[in-house]
């Protein structure tokens, strides 16, 4: 085993990390961190830490880490297969077998399933598909994308650009000029504070409505958005949102995209975001919680009406000019198709369920009240807390963006919990793995209040 200062040397000369402070983590004024081991919902690390992993990774370890099924089913395909493309009607068992198992799962009017890598490539094919749908029925000009400020959808050009956060635009010129965006259902940032959660949907309504209006409703193809706002805050729409944007979009001709990345298999406690809110989309971007992030693999799922669109499309034109090396990689479908069993078979849709529920409600119960907490605020297997620095007004504490990260250092300094700071506002996150006991529910909380303690 390489010595740990030789490793930490290496690190920090050689390692590009995503999302990262470059010149702090180089430094060393940031953490440098081996990963070595998983069991359930912790981490252990080569420093001898055994961490309680409260966000799951990035929100994707769902089925928990450890889980032998899944090593299992990877390591028989790489030995009999590792490899083969799917172009031209290739498959194997696993990938033709997973998605048939994804789409038994999907709302009744999908369809057909495209296999990517990342939530980010799948939101590529995604925004390709939907212009390649709106060329096929002869309206060239119907391509804008709606997307809403604090909705994260990749780092791409064009996903970087539907991202609505400034940390992801800044000095990369994005977002690109086919991107626009509309107001999230944020309500606890609403600005009127005397406006009900009704009203505020009206007014989101009415932005949209407006939106449309100013650039014409010719010109805008799709509206993107995740059924629960995840790195933007963790925040779930007031009742009767989707409602009233479907009814928008389906006025306009608009397609409507779900960008099921954290939502979809389970983490709402449903099986798809979609269910639990009753939206009907023409696509469905999916991918961590697909193979459990046991190996690399998205999907976008495409509805009925948009499946007959593209295949009219190859009879005019041939076939589609849209295809990844590692569509449908066997490793990946190998993996999501005991992924998906052993959500069914251990029943940790219902768990991420009840024991999301209690953990909100404990979190509700223990933080709800405290001077410096704005809201607590979540479902399923999602919880945040907000801080404030008051909870009359909601002001922001004066360095904003910088409590939610001394509480989450705090928490994993006292008490080994790992929980993340949301990257927009001071915002913590919590997004365990679907096993997640009430006993572990419970140490997260106690943990977390010890930790506002120590900083507020
Ligand atoms: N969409 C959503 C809702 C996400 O949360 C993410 C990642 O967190 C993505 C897309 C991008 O996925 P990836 O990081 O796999 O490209």
């Amino acid at each position: 085993m390489l010595h740990n200062d030789q490793l930490e040397q290496w690190d920090r000369e050689n390692f590009f990390h995503p999302s990262t402070h470059l010149s702090d983590f180089a430094r060393g004024d940031l953490p440098h961190r081996v990963v070595t081991g998983g069991e359930d919902c912790h981490i252990s690390t080569r420093d001898g830490k055994q961490l309680l992993d409260a966000f799951a990774g990035l929100y994707c370890v769902n089925v928990g880490y450890g889980r032998p099924e899944i090593a299992e089913a990877i390591a028989e395909q790489a030995r009999e297969l590792a490899y083969y493309h799917a172009y031209v009607g290739h498959g194997t068992e696993a990938s033709i077998t997973l998605s048939k198992m994804i789409l038994d799962r999907a709302p009744d009017h999908m369809s057909k399933v495209y296999f990517g890598l990342s939530g980010s490539d799948a939101n590529e094919t995604n925004i390709k598909l939907i212009w390649y749908y709106n060329n096929i029925l002869g309206r060239p000009e119907k391509k804008k994308i709606i997307s809403r400020w604090r909705g994260y959808h990749g780092s791409g050009l064009m996903t970087g650009s539907l991202t609505g956060l400034g940390l992801f635009h800044a000095k990369f010129d994005l977002p690109l000029a086919q991107v626009i965006h509309t107001e999230a259902p944020y309500y606890f940032r609403r600005t009127d504070l005397a406006q009900s959660e009704g009203a505020f949907v009206d007014h989101c309504v009415a932005e949209l409505e407006a939106l449309i209006d100013r650039e014409g409703a010719d010109t805008i193809a799709a509206f993107i958005g995740e059924p629960v706002l995840g790195t933007g805050g963790i925040v779930p729409p007031p009742p009767g949102y989707w409602a009233a944007i479907q009814a928008v979009l389906d006025k306009h001709d608009i397609l409507l995209v779900a960008d099921e990345v954290v939502t979809g298999f389970g983490r709402l406690g449903t099986m798809f975001g979609s269910d639990h809110y009753g939206m009907r989309p023409d696509l469905i971007t999916i991918a961590k919680g697909l193979t459990s992030a046991y190996a690399p693999l998205s999907g976008s799922i495409v509805s009925d009406r948009m499946w007959k669109v593209l295949e009219q499309g190859t009879d005019e034109n041939g076939p589609i000019g849209h295809g990844w090396t590692y569509s449908a990689h066997p490793i990946g479908a190998a993996a999501g198709v005991a992924n998906l069993k052993l959500l069914d078979d251990l029943k940790l849709v219902e768990n991420a369920g009840s024991v999301g529920a209690y953990l909100n409600s404990a979190m509700q119960d223990a933080l709800g009240d405290h001077a410096n907490v704005g809201e607590v605020r979540g479902t399923g297997m999602l919880c945040a807390v907000e801080f404030v620095a008051d909870k009359a007004d909601r002001r922001f504490f004066e360095a904003s963006d910088k409590i939610g990260p001394q509480i989450a250092a705090k928490l994993l300094e006292q008490d080994d919990v790992i929980a993340r700071a949301m990257p927009q506002g001071d915002i913590l996150g919590f997004a365990p793995p679907f096993c997640l006991t009430t006993v572990e529910a419970d140490r997260i909380v106690e943990a977390t209040t010890r930790a506002v303690k120590a900083v507020l």
